[in-house]
C-alpha cells in the first residue's frame, strides 16, 4: 500500500523540458492519488502547447503490459524530451527501464502504508521514502538500489563495479552514473547537496 503525493509545481516544472508526454497511473489510486492536483497540471501544461499525449492506466508496475501499452504510442513519446510519471516510486522506474534513452521524471512521492506496492517489487523497488530522487537519479532508486541508501553518490567501496557491503549486487551509484552518462545528464551530479528529510516519516505517520 502507499501514498503518494504531489511535488511541488517549481520541482516538477523545473525537471521538464519543452515537450512532454504523459503517463498516469491509476492501479493504486484509491489508496489515494493526488488526482485532481495531476488533473490541474496536466490541462495546464496542456494550455501550454507542451504535452505531446497522455497514457493513463492502472498498474504500470507491470513491465510486460507496460511496454505493449508504449509502443501504441511510439511517435508521442518521440517526440517528447520528457516523460512525466504520475505514479509511485515502482512505476517510474519500470518507465525508465523501458525508456531508457528518454529523461523520465517522477511528478510525485511516495510515502509508506503497511502492504503490498507494485507488482515487480524486487525489480524495481521503491523504500517509500517520502522525498523522491528519481529525476535526480535517471529513475534508478538510490534508498533501495543503494545498500547505504546514499543520497549524494557513491560511498568509495565499489570493487570492479560491485557493492562493497553486497558483492553479489552491482553497485547502484555505478548504475546511476551509467545512466545519467547515457541520457547525457551528468550535469545533474553538480546539483548541491541533497538533504535526506527523515520528518516525512513522522508526517506520514501522524495521518
Ligand atoms: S527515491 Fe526511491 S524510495 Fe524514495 S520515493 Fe523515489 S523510488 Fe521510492
Ligand atoms: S558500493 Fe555502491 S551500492 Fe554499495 S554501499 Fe557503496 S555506493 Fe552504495
Amino acid at each position: 500500500m502507499l501514498i503518494t503525493e504531489l511535488k511541488a509545481k517549481e520541482t516538477i516544472l523545473s525537471a521538464l523540458g519543452s515537450k512532454v508526454f504523459v503517463i498516469n497511473c491509476h492501479g493504486c489510486k484509491e489508496i489515494r492519488f493526488p488526482e485532481q492536483e495531476a488533473n490541474a497540471l496536466q490541462k495546464e501544461l496542456s494550455a501550454a502547447g507542451k504535452i505531446t499525449g497522455i497514457l493513463t492506466t492502472d498498474y504500470i508496475c507491470n513491465p510486460e503490459n507496460l511496454k505493449l501499452q508504449l509502443d501504441g504510442y511510439a511517435a508521442q513519446i518521440r517526440e517528447s524530451d520528457t516523460v512525466l510519471v504520475f505514479s509511485c516510486g515502482v512505476g517510474v522506474q519500470t518507465v525508465a527501464q523501458l525508456l531508457q534513452d528518454k529523461k523520465v521524471c517522477a511528478a510525485c512521492d511516495t510515502y509508506a502504508l503497511p502492504g503490498y506496492q507494485g507488482v515487480t517489487p524486487l525489480e524495481h523497488d521503491c523504500g517509500q521514502c517520502g522525498q523522491c530522487y528519481l529525476n535526480l537519479t535517471g529513475g534508478i532508486c538510490p534508498i533501495t538500489a543503494c545498500s547505504k541508501s546514499l543520497v549524494n553518490g557513491q560511498c568509495g567501496g565499489a570493487k570492479n563495479g560491485m557493492c562493497e557491503v553486497d558483492p553479489t549486487m552491482q553497485c547502484g551509484w555505478e548504475r546511476i552514473y551509467q545512466r545519467l552518462k547515457q541520457l547525457g545528464r551528468l550535469d545533474v551530479l553538480k546539483c548541491p547537496v541533497q538533504l535526506r528529510d527523515y520528518a516525512t516519516d513522522e508526517r506520514v505517520n501522524k495521518e
